[in-house]
């Protein structure tokens, strides 16, 4: 059991114990969730934004083919 990394409403650290195989108390597990589905829009976004540069690449080239 470690400390919960949750957050209390004063911004401080929660001085509870952890659930079993989570890093959050029983009244933070949604902190949890909340960090986790962040995680996954940030690397949502880069994976967009690594597509978007890489469609504007090839777009880039197929305009300067066809301008030739
Ligand atoms: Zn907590």
């Amino acid at each position: 059991m470690a400390q919960c990394e949750g957050k209390t409403k004063k911004g401080d650290r929660c001085r509870r114990d952890t659930q079993t195989e989570s890093s959050y108390c029983s009244i933070h597990v949604d902190q949890e969730r909340r960090s986790r589905t962040l995680r996954t829009e940030e690397w949502d976004r880069e994976a967009i934004m690594k597509a978007a540069v890489g469609f504007a690449l090839v777009g880039a080239i197929f305009l300067f083919r066809f301008r030739r």
